[in-house]
């Protein structure tokens, strides 16, 4: 079964469209956590980040940098967050892999939740071993 946005791609059910491109659209989300909240999506399904092809990818950076410009265009604000939800547990509902552009602007009350804590030199240090082992 196609995921919910394939289905908007393919055009069975409406979708709200800013742009379209040959690997990646954006429209409105139906659901907005501010007026012009918009979903950037990857024409190849797949859930993650890392499982979409190299090109899809290497068309990312300049759709988000256009589609951030255009939402600060069309809706006046100052700021964006750009959010990606990677995974059922980091919130990700759709599973289909997927940006988030949400207008911000001063005092609207907002707040991405996630908190950090301190963390000591050691910890950083044997995280960024382990880190850069796996990029390897
Ligand atoms: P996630 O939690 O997976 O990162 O976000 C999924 C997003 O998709 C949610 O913000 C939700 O409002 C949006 N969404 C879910 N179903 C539809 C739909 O049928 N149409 C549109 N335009 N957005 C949807």
């Amino acid at each position: 079964m196609p995921s919910v946005f394939s289905r908007i791609i393919a055009g069975a059910i409406p979708g709200r469209f800013v742009c379209t491109s040959e690997r990646w659209v954006a429209f409105l989300d139906i659901n907005p956590v501010a007026d012009g909240h918009v979903l950037l999506v990857p024409v190849h399904e797949a859930p993650r980040i890392q499982d979409l092809p190299a090109e899809t990818l290497a068309d990312l950076g300049p759709m988000l940098a256009r589609l951030t410009a255009a939402v600060r265009a069309a809706t006046g604000c100052p700021a964006v967050n750009v959010i990606v939800n990677d995974g059922p547990e980091a919130g990700q509902e759709v599973p289909h892999a997927h940006l988030h552009i949400v207008p911000r602007f001063a005092g609207d009350g907002q707040r991405v939740g996630l908190r950090h804590h301190a963390a000591s030199a050691e910890s950083l240090d044997a995280m960024q071993a382990k880190l850069q082992a796996a990029w390897r």
